[in-house]
């Protein structure tokens, strides 16, 4: 099983908080909208747990793909 990080993109203000705390999965767009790349791994569920509570539109949420 994966995970990896879905953004919901109307509630989205490209405010870049998931980008900050996970630049190894989140790159930033030139607007400032996140590109979720890679896979959310065990090490890195941590991380990803806590960009979803931080994410200041809720618009962050892990997936198992
Ligand atoms: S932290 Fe939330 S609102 Fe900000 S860019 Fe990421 S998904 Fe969008």
């Amino acid at each position: 099983m994966k995970r990896a990080l879905r953004v919901d993109w109307p509630a989205c203000h490209a405010r870049g908080v998931c980008h900050e705390l996970l630049p190894e999965v989140v790159d930033l767009d030139e607007w400032g909208y996140p590109i979720v790349g890679g896979e959310v791994t065990p090490e890195l569920l941590g991380l990803a747990r806590e960009a979803v509570r931080m994410c200041p539109r809720l618009a962050l949420r892990i997936v198992e793909t």
